[in-house]
């Protein structure tokens, strides 16, 4: 089955085109999805009109791919837990505008009905809204925030995080349930090119969804969130550092430190985990010292030069980053990478290598298959402009066969798409750091080669 294209009139009416069929992009390629990689459109997906874009079909009697003049391209945001594995087939005009931070997959129609190029990654419900009134979710916050008045990180939480951006993680909160959100930072030593909660004054990107944290909670306000969350989610309570609305939480290592052990201290219980880009190794053995059970590292790629192009890191390297994620294994910390899948560049040969390397030398747990929200084109000839790695290695094989492929070299690596909950204390089974063998390359017989350990960078 090859869907429909999927188009809109200048008036937003999205329509399936007639004749010409769904085309997927990724990254430098175009051409028809590939087998097994369309699912029907998810519950709680959305569908874009993209302004000042053609959409483009394949014509299937020719062959040949066609511009619709007045047709608009259309692109579907999927609910979370799938991951996008092609992007929509498009020309745009000179002057076009950057599109805002979202993540924008392929879309086409058959059968009567949408179907997107993506997978689905993880079954977890926890973003799933679709049977709660949105008055419960306001009554509730209401009712945390008339309760405690004084703690300025609650009122953020509900007044920001619930009432402004909508935030999935903060309308939890509010209802106590799975995974509750901890923004503590300010400022953040990176400067991603699709970072939603702060853009320099002269980035082609001139609104984000979120405004950065303007205030720096106590120790006592962290403890206290933590305390109101865990007596309402008494089973699986999941607590996370690192939140769209802030910058990054190991800039606040300290703070961290001290409200997970004042926390601890008291009995406290569940999943403490903290969303960064792990730039600050010497400041983990504090953290898990103090109780902290995980951390997520947040990566566009593991080849350093796209790593640095999209990161533009301040006062860090992409080797702290790989040292920061062997650290925590080696303190015993469940790391999961939160990938940012961009269809075309990560599922390459050259990224599958240089993933399985950083994986399996480390000690990754985890990879959370997330989407890459941010406009593909301008992204994807940001990343590759006088790129000389490009010719050989930028071949898509897909994500279905990249996820297949990765696990075969790495058959401990859980996938999925939320941090899980791992009790206080996880139970790890990805090898030590320097143990790994890939077994692309291992021939029988041979025993695991140990590298030479390098020490933690002294940059901090
Ligand atoms: S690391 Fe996070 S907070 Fe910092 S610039 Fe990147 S996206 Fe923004």
């Amino acid at each position: 089955m090859v869907p429909n294209l999927v188009l809109a009139d200048s008036q937003g009416q999205i329509f399936d085109h007639p004749d010409l069929l769904m085309l997927c992009r990724r990254g430098q390629e175009w051409g028809l999805p590939k087998p097994h990689e369309l699912l029907p459109l998810p519950k709680e997906s959305e569908l874009f009109l993209l302004p000042e874009r053609q959409a483009v079909g394949l014509n299937p009697h020719t062959g040949v791919p066609e511009i619709v003049e007045d047709g608009f391209a259309v692109a579907a945001f999927v609910a979370p837990g799938h991951t996008l594995s092609a992007h929509p087939v498009y020309t745009q005009e000179a002057n076009a505008q950057i599109l805002p931070l979202f993540a924008y997959g392929a879309v086409g129609f058959a059968n009567d009905r949408f179907y997107v190029a993506a997978q689905k990654v993880d079954n977890d419900q926890r973003q799933c809204f679709a049977n709660i009134a949105r008055s419960k979710i306001a009554t509730k916050a209401r009712q945390l925030q008339k309760n405690y008045p004084r703690n300025r990180l609650i009122a953020h939480i509900i007044n920001n995080c619930v009432a402004r951006y909508d935030c999935p993680a903060a309308r939890n909160f509010a209802l106590g349930r799975f995974e509750a959100p901890i923004p503590t930072s300010t400022s953040c030593n990176a400067r991603c090119l699709g970072c939603i909660s702060k853009q320099d004054a002269e980035s082609q990107i001139k609104t984000t969804p979120q405004c950065r944290l303007t205030f720096t909670p106590t120790a006592q306000e962290i403890c206290e969130v933590m305390r109101i969350h865990a007596e309402r989610e008494r089973e699986r309570p999941i607590f996370s550092f690192g939140q769209g609305c802030e910058g990054d939480p190991l800039t606040q290592a300290g703070l961290l430190t001290e409200a997970i052990s004042l926390y601890r201290q008291k009995s406290g219980h569940g999943t403490i985990n903290c969303n960064t880009n792990a730039s600050r190794p010497n400041v983990i053995p504090d953290l898990a010292q103090a109780g902290l059970t995980s951390i997520r590292v947040s990566l566009n790629s593991a080849q350093e030069h796209y790593y640095t192009r999209y990161y533009r890191c301040q006062n860090y390297t992409f080797a702290d980053v790989v040292t920061s994620i062997r650290v925590a294994r080696e303190h015993n910390l469940f790391v999961s990478l939160n990938l940012l899948f961009f269809p075309g560049l990560t599922d390459t040969e050259a990224e599958l290598q240089a993933l399985a390397k950083l994986v399996g030398e480390n000690g990754v747990s985890m990879i959370q298959w997330r989407n890459l929200n941010i406009d593909p084109v301008w992204y994807y000839q940001t990343m590759t402009q006088d790129d000389e790695h490009l010719p050989t290695s930028s071949l898509s094989m897909g994500l279905t066969t990249f996820l297949k492929r990765l696990k075969t070299m790495c058959p401990w690596l859980i996938y999925g798409y939320f941090n899980p909950y791992l009790g206080d204390v996880a139970e790890l089974t990805a090898p030590m750091p320097y143990t790994w063998v890939n077994p692309e390359k291992a021939a029988p017989g041979i025993s695991p080669q140990v590298l030479t350990k390098t020490g933690i960078s002294p940059n901090f």
